[in-house]
């Protein structure tokens, strides 16, 4: 929640050698026992991305492998339709589920035309509904283009029904 950890915008994405788009074991998208390519295509299917552009072609989804945590979770290039996350050790579920959502919702939102192009008003309100529809988070806040926030909430409600399951 340090202004360090908040995502630069997505037009400082590095650039990245253009190559066809290699056949990736599943292994390669397992990042917390979380298919991301599952979730992703998933994800895709929300109700909040309806009529965009992840509803007509499934975005270029690489992960980085990293030592220890960076400041920079992922970054997502709306004009390339491409996003990247990073794993790292102890990474949870909702962490990385997190930084799928956000990238994504970059993606369908691109720049928009007001104040925060990136991290504005229709982002953070497209953000939430996204939350809302994929894992059922609601009411996270204002601060919620920072990194962390929708990851306690997701990990809670992840926590839920395996703690029920465990007394039944
Ligand atoms: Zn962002």
């Amino acid at each position: 929640m340090t202004p360090s950890t908040e995502r630069r915008p997505p037009e400082s994405a590095p650039p990245v050698k253009r190559q066809a788009p290699a056949k990736r074991l599943p292994a390669y998208y397992a990042v917390a026992g979380i298919r991301l390519d599952q979730e992703l295509e998933r994800m895709r299917g929300l109700p909040v991305f309806a009529g965009g552009p992840l509803t007509k072609k499934r975005p270029e989804l690489k992960v980085r492998r990293a030592s220890t945590r960076p400041n920079r979770v992922g970054f997502a290039v709306p004009a390339e339709h491409r996003l990247q996350v990073t794993a790292y050790p102890g990474i949870r579920p909702g962490d990385v589920l997190e930084t799928l959502l956000h990238e994504l919702v970059h993606l369908h939102v691109g720049r928009a035309r007001e104040a925060h192009a990136w991290h504005g008003r229709t982002f953070k309100a497209t953000l939430a509904r996204a939350m809302h529809e994929a894992y059922g988070v609601r009411g996270v806040g204002a601060r919620s283009t920072l990194h962390g926030a929708y990851a306690e909430a997701i990990e809670r409600l992840r926590a839920k029904p395996q703690l029920e399951m465990d007394l039944a």
